[in-house]
């Protein structure tokens, strides 16, 4: 690496400008303004807008996070409340899909458990948001970096390299931030793909959001605005590619097979895309003068739509972290920082990583035995008002044992 008394300098080098990326920018550029340098980069941020439509349950802290960064009010109109999410078990042919599970969609008065929100709208607002809050914006990968007592040297695959207080690995699933620190990740295939794709139906769903589980895996239904949802379709992977094949009206035949007839006549409003899903955990979080948050430090089953939830927590909790030790004039890439970091979120990230996997693994299969089993704890939980209510909240994030999570601005 080039003498880094000529690199340019900054205070925070984010590698990954997904939204967990840009909302640790963000998140720390409204609260330390000019005295904090925040650079990120991401080779996709100059890259042409993708057909990419996803877009995700947003649980009720993430709702508030965004509202005090003043993104929520310009992006709401497009979000979709989940009203109610009804969870059935049954087989693929049967006759009916039997209701197990209900749970209404207010966590407190006026707040849904979770919103359906278009991912690229986010990003698209995040990134505007990070620009006029002075983020440096790079369009281009972290290819190497190397850490020393008192800064990192961080290279990009452009050429260009910079002198950073502290790394960020903000940078997905297969983070290369993760392999070129030395962390291992322990990871297994669910041999499963989340198929995704946006449907058009003729009858309002009412902000009703259905999960059926079927021994392939949960097939969920989630409500977007108008008259529309997207669908995701947990599928064996050695399924998936005979799938994807197949005409718009053999998919929506199939579709129909799961999700049944009370939506009317449905249509298909995007070409459907597979993910492979994995689990898979840091064996560290943090690094030399590095840190690394959402997938990269970890990754859940989509069951539960928690995914980008716990990223989300990692960086309010991170964001104040760095807020906390900068404003007391502290190094922000010290051990204490970063390991007050790790011990806040560790314990959140491999419980939601443990439940979505247990879960996946009792619903993904039709073993009789296992079945009645699940059903009548299912059943159960419904009968028993306290704890679904508790159980919904911790899902919001709205009941949580990270202490000043989400209150950094
Ligand atoms: C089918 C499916 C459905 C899901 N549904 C939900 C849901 O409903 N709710 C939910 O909370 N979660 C959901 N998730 C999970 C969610 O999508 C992820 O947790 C989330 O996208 C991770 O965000 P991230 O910012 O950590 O990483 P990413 O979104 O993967 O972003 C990583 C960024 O890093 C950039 N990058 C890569 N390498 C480098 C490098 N070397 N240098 C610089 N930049 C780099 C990439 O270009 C990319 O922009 C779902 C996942 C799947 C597969």
């Amino acid at each position: 690496m080039r003498d880094k008394s000529a690199m340019q300098r900054t205070d925070v080098m984010i590698a990954g400008g997904g939204v967990t990326g840009l909302t640790l920018a963000l998140l720390l550029k409204r609260a330390l303004g000019g005295t904090l340098r925040v650079t990120l980069c991401d080779p996709m941020i100059k890259a042409a807008p993708t057909d990419d439509d996803r877009a995700f349950a947003l649980a009720a802290d993430g709702r508030k996070l965004f509202d005090r960064l003043g993104i929520w009010p310009i992006i709401e109109e497009a979000c979709q409340p989940i009203t109610e999410m009804v969870i059935t078990d049954s087989r693929l042919d049967d006759p009916v899909r039997a209701v197990f599970l209900t749970f209404g969609g207010e966590v407190e008065p006026g707040e849904s458990f979770a919103h359906m929100v278009p991912q690229g709208l986010l990003i698209e607002k995040l990134l505007f948001a990070a620009d006029q809050a002075g983020v440096q914006l790079i369009s281009d990968r972290v290819k190497r970096f190397k850490a020393d007592g008192s800064s990192v040297a961080v290279m990009l695959a452009g050429g260009d390299e910079m002198k950073a207080g502290l790394l960020v690995g903000s940078d997905g699933g297969q983070s290369a931030i993760r392999e070129l620190a030395g962390i291992s990740f322990y990871q297994w295939s669910y041999k499963q793909a989340g198929i995704v794709m946006t449907i058009g139906h003729e009858r309002p769903h009412g902000g009703q959001a259905e999960e059926h589980f079927l021994p392939a895996g949960p097939f969920a239904r989630l409500p977007l605005t108008g008259n529309r949802s997207s669908l995701v379709w947990t599928e064996a992977q050695d399924r998936v590619d005979s799938l994807l094949d197949r005409s718009d009206a053999a998919l929506i035949e199939q579709i129909e097979r799961r999700a049944g007839l009370k939506l009317g006549v449905l249509s298909l409003l995007s070409r459907p895309r597979a993910y492979p899903l994995n689990f898979g955990i840091a064996r560290r979080f943090i690094g030399e003068r590095l840190a690394l948050v959402g997938d990269a430090a970890h990754m859940v089953h989509p069951i539960a739509g928690q995914g980008l939830n716990i990223g989300l927590r990692d960086v309010a909790v991170l964001a104040e972290r760095i807020i906390e030790a900068a404003g007391l004039g502290l190094d922000i890439g010290t051990v204490t920082v970063l390991d007050a970091y790790e011990k806040a979120r560790r314990f959140d990230a491999v419980l939601f990583g443990a439940v979505t996997d247990g879960l996946n693994r009792l619903f993904s299969n039709d073993h009789l035995t296992v079945r009645l089993a699940r059903d009548l704890g299912l059943g159960i939980v419904d009968r028993m008002g306290p704890l679904k209510k508790r159980m919904i909240r911790r899902a919001a994030g709205i009941e949580t044992a990270t202490p000043g999570r989400m209150r950094c601005l």
